[in-house]
C-alpha cells in the first residue's frame, strides 16, 4: 500500500489507471506532453475505439501485467476536478477488497453525480408554465399531473413523470414549459457556528466538549454517543459541527433515510442559519452535479445525506456523524453490498479524524467496539428538559382479545378514543407496507405468489394492485381465482398498515388519519409535508412501518400502539431479538417527547418473551447483556465473522453446479468453516434462482486473505452470478 502522509508528486510518463469499469482491471497509459496529472486525477483515456472516464492510482496500489512503454496509449483528456485525495483512495481500496467488489464499481459511487465529467456550460431545465397543450393526450396529462412544482432537465421530467422523453420534448413544442439557465456551480451559503447556540445541560456540555476537543485534536476516534431518545443527541453534536466550521473544516451527517433530511435540514437551518448541501436519490441531476462540484471544492461546509454520501471527495473533511447508527438500512444490500457505519470508521482512520455514532439503541457491534476499547464511550442518560420516558405497558392478545375481524385489543383502542379526545396525537407502527401480505382462495387454498420470486404478493388497496416488495412486479387485483377460476373466493390475510387505517377509520370516523410509509413518504418532499401536518395538528392518528419509528419529534404525540410485536421476532435470524428491541424502544421514543408523558402499549402473543420483559420493565442494560452473552455463546458475530456466498442464474441447475464448485473447493483451514451450498430461503428473486453458502471464521482469520485466493482461481458461466456478502444482515 502506498504512504497515507506523503504530499502527492506528478507522474511523469507512464501512469496506471483505474476506468470506470467493472470488467476491466487497472490498465496502464502513457502521459502526454504538457499534462501533469497526480495520483487521483480525474482522465479520459482510449479504450478500443471508446473514450472512458477512469481515475489516475498509484502505480503499486494494484498488479498488473506490464506491457512495452512504446505500446502505451497517450491518455486523452485531464479533467478540471480536484484529484481524489491520498485517504479517500485507501478507502476505495479497502472497500473493494473487504467488500469483494471491484474498484471500478466503488470508484462509481465516489464519481455517481456525473459532475466530475460533466462541461461546466449552463444546463437548460424546465418547469410547467401552466399553459395547457393544444392537443392532449394520456402521457401528456400524466407528465402535468406529476411534474406540477418540479424543475428539470428533459431527461429528468420524463423520469419523474414516467413518460418518454418525446413526450416532454413535444409539451415543450406545444408552449407548455417554461425554459431557464441553470449554473452548474452551485453558491452555498455558509453556516454560521455561533448562529443560535443553546445553553446545553451539564451533562450535555460535558459531552459535547470531549467532541470539540477531538475536532480540535483532529486525530482519528470513533466515539459511541449512546443517549435515550430525546436526550439531546443532536444538540451535542452540533456543537462538535459548529467547532469544524470554526476550523474551516467539511462534516459528513449520515442519515439512514432519505424521508429524514428534511425534518434535518429545517433543525440545521434554525441552529446554523442556512440549510447543509443535502446528498441523496431524490436529488435532480443538476443538483446532485453542483453538491457534488461544491464539495470537492471545499464550499459545501456541512453534507447531510444518506449512505452513498460516505464515498463522496470531501476537500477537507473533520468530521464524520452517524445518526440512528443502529439503522439496518446502513447496510446496502445490492451492487457494493457494504455497511455505511462501519466504511465511515473506516474513513475516519484514513482521514485521520474523529467519528461520531449517534443512538438511543446502539448495536451490539458497536458496544462491543466500546468494550475492546476501540470507540469511547458519551452518555446522555435522560431526556431534556421536563420530558420523561414513556410508560410501556404489554397488552397479551390472548388475554385482551381484538374483536373478530379487527387487530387492535379493546385496551389500545379505548387509550385510542381517549387520547383523541384530549386532542392529543397517536401513532399505529406495523412493519407491513400495503393492506395485506397474502391473498389466498378459500375455494382450493391458492396463495397468489409472484411469478418472478419465492414471494407473496401484498395487496395495495389504495392503489388497487397487489405488488413484489422483492422485485417490485405488480398486477391488477384479480377479480377470481387464477388457480381455480372461482369468483369472490380471494380473501386477505393479515393486516398491513392500510387495513389497520381503514380500522381506526370505522372505528373513529371523525379522526384525520396518515398513513406513513415508503409508499406515502416517497420523497423528502412528501416527509415535510406529513411533519407540517403534523406539527399543525392536522392528523390525529397515523398509522405507520419503520418509516416513523426514528428521528421525528412530535410535542403532541403521546400514545404509541405497537400493532405486532411478535412479527420481527419470527424470521429467526441472528439479530431478529437486537431489532426487534430497537425499533419497539425506537418507536416508543416518539411518544411523550416534551411536557406531556408519553404512554406506549406493545401487543403481543408473548409477553413473556425477554425482549418484551426488558422493554417492559425498561432494563435496557438486562437485555443487551443478556444478549450479548447469547452471542458470545454461540459464537455469532460480534465474536466472530460471518460471510455469505450466493450464487444465482436464471439456469438452475448451472447455478448448483457452479454453488457445488464452490462448496468442493472451499479450503480447509482451522477456524474458517464453510456451511452449504443450500438453496436460499429466497430461493428465486428476479427470475433468478439462488443458492447459498455461508462462512463461519474466527476473527483470527484473515477472511477476505482467504476467500480471495479461494474464489479468484474458479470460473463459471457468463451467465452465474457470484456474490459475497460480508457482514450478512440479511439471510436469505
Ligand atoms: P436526540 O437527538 O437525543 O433524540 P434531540 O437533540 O433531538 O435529542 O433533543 C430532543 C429535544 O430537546 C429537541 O427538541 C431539542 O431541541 C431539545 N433540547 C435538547 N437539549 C436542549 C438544550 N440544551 N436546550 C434546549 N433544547 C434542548
Ligand atoms: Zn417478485
Amino acid at each position: 500500500m502506498a504512504g497515507m502522509n506523503r504530499i502527492d508528486a506528478p507522474i511523469k510518463n507512464r501512469v496506471r489507471v483505474i476506468l470506470l469499469n467493472a470488467a476491466l482491471g487497472p490498465l496502464d497509459y502513457r502521459v502526454p506532453e504538457g499534462m501533469t496529472v497526480l495520483p487521483g486525477s480525474i482522465v479520459m483515456a482510449p479504450l478500443g475505439p471508446r473514450k472512458v472516464p477512469g481515475v489516475v492510482w498509484d502505480a503499486d496500489s494494484f498488479p498488473v501485467d506490464e506491457i512495452d512503454a512504446k505500446k502505451l496509449r497517450p491518455l486523452l483528456e485531464l479533467r478540471d476536478v480536484p484529484p481524489l485525495s491520498a485517504p479517500l483512495r485507501r478507502l476505495i481500496e479497502w472497500t473493494a477488497r473487504y467488500y469483494f467488489a471491484s474498484p471500478a464499481s466503488v470508484l462509481r459511487m465516489v464519481l455517481s453525480s456525473g459532475a466530475a465529467f460533466a462541461d461546466n456550460r449552463p444546463i437548460t431545465e424546465y418547469r410547467l408554465n401552466g399553459n395547457a397543450p393544444a392537443r392532449m393526450t394520456p402521457q401528456r396529462e400524466q407528465a402535468l399531473e406529476k411534474l406540477a412544482d418540479v424543475q428539470g432537465t428533459v431527461s429528468e421530467l420524463a423520469f419523474r413523470a414516467d413518460v418518454s422523453i418525446a413526450v416532454i420534448r413535444g409539451l415543450e413544442k406545444a408552449g407548455a414549459l417554461d425554459s431557464s439557465q441553470a449554473s452548474p456551480f452551485a453558491d452555498i451559503a455558509r453556516p454560521d457556528p455561533d448562529f443560535a447556540k443553546v445553553d446545553l445541560s451539564d451533562n450535555q456540555n460535558t459531552v459535547s466538549e470531549t467532541l470539540i476537543q477531538a475536532v480540535q485534536d483532529s486525530v482519528f476516534q470513533p466515539y459511541l454517543l449512546d443517549g435515550v431518545t430525546g436526550s439531546g443527541k443532536t444538540e451535542v453534536y452540533f456543537e462538535a459541527v459548529a467547532e469544524a466550521l470554526r476550523q474551516d473544516k467539511q462534516t459528513l451527517v449520515l442519515l439512514p433515510e432519505i424521508a429524514l433530511t428534511e425534518p434535518f435540514l429545517d433543525r440545521f437551518k434554525a441552529r446554523f442559519g442556512t440549510e447543509p448541501v443535502a446528498w441523496h436519490s431524490g436529488l435532480k441531476q443538476s443538483d446532485r452535479k453542483r453538491n457534488w462540484r461544491a464539495l470537492a471544492d471545499g464550499d459545501a461546509k456541512v453534507v447531510v445525506g444518506a449512505r452513498s454520501a460516505l464515498f463522496l471527495p470531501y476537500k477537507n473533511l473533520g468530521l464524520i456523524i452517524v445518526d440512528e447508527a443502529h439503522e439496518v438500512s446502513f447496510k446496502q444490500e445490492d451492487g457494493v453490498r457494504y455497511h455505511a457505519r462501519d466504511v465511515a470508521v473506516m474513513r475516519g482512520l484514513y482521514e485521520k479524524i474523529p467519528i461520531v455514532l449517534a443512538s438511543a439503541t446502539p448495536a451490539i457491534e458497536s458496544r462491543h467496539q466500546v468494550e475492546q476499547g476501540n470507540y469511547e464511550l458519551l452518555e446522555l442518560p435522560a431526556r431534556f428538559g421536563a420530558a420523561t420516558l414513556p410508560e410501556i405497558q404489554a397488552l397479551d392478545l390472548t388475554q385482551d382479545i381484538p374483536a373478530r375481524g379487527s387487530w387492535l385489543a379493546p385496551t389500545l383502542i379505548n387509550a385510542l378514543e381517549e387520547n383523541l379526545g384530549k386532542g392529543e396525537q397517536s401513532l399505529l407502527f406495523l412493519n407491513r407496507r400495503g393492506f395485506a401480505p397474502l391473498t389466498l382462495c378459500r375455494t382450493c387454498g391458492h396463495r397468489i405468489n409472484c411469478p418472478n420470486c419465492t414471494a407473496w404478493m401484498v395487496e395495495h388497496r389504495l392503489t388497487k394492485r397487489l405488488a413484489c416488495h422483492h422485485c417490485g412486479h405488480v398486477m391488477p387485483q384479480p377479480e377470481k381465482c387464477p388457480e381455480c377460476s372461482d369468483e369472490d373466493s380471494l380473501v386477505a390475510c393479515g393486516p398491513g398498515v392500510e387495513r389497520i387505517c381503514d380500522e381506526v377509520k370505522m372505528l373513529f370516523p371523525q379522526a384525520r388519519t396518515a398513513i406513513v410509509t415508503s409508499d406515502t413518504i416517497w420523497s423528502p418532499a412528501k416527509a415535510g409535508e406529513f411533519v407540517a401536518q403534523m406539527e399543525a395538528g392536522a392528523i390525529d392518528i397515523v398509522v405507520g412501518t419503520q418509516l416513523v419509528t426514528k428521528g421525528y419529534h412530535f410535542p403532541n404525540l403521546t400514545l404509541v400502539g405497537v400493532v405486532d410485536a411478535d412479527i420481527g421476532l419470527e424470521g429467526g435470524d441472528l439479530r431478529a431479538a437486537e431489532r426487534s428491541f430497537q425499533q419497539i424502544s425506537q418507536v416508543a421514543g416518539r411518544a411523550g417527547r416534551a411536557e406531556k408523558p408519553g404512554h406506549v402499549y406493545v401487543q403481543t402473543r408473548m409477553p413473556g418473551a425477554a425482549v418484551i420483559q426488558a422493554l417492559i420493565k425498561g432494563d435496557r442494560d438486562g437485555f443487551y447483556d443478556a444478549e450479548t452473552e447469547s452471542r458470545r455463546a454461540a459464537a455469532a458475530p460480534p465474536f466472530s465473522r460471518l460471510a455469505a456466498v450466493i450464487v444465482s442464474s436464471e439456469d438452475n441447475a448451472e447455478a448448483i453446479e457452479a454453488a457445488r464448485l464452490i462448496g468442493q473447493t472451499a479450503p480447509k483451514i482451522e477456524g474458517f468453516a464453510v456451511y452449504g451450498p443450500a438453496p436460499a430461503p429466497l430461493a428465486m428473486l428476479r427470475g433468478r434462482h439462488r443458492h447459498r453458502l455461508l462462512i463461519h471464521a474466527h476473527r483470527s482469520v484473515e477472511l477476505q486473505d482467504i476467500m480471495h485466493e479461494w474464489l479468484e482461481k474458479l470460473e463459471w458461466p457468463r451467465a452465474v452470478r457470484v456474490g459475497v456478502d460480508v457482514d450478512p444482515y440479511s439471510f436469505v
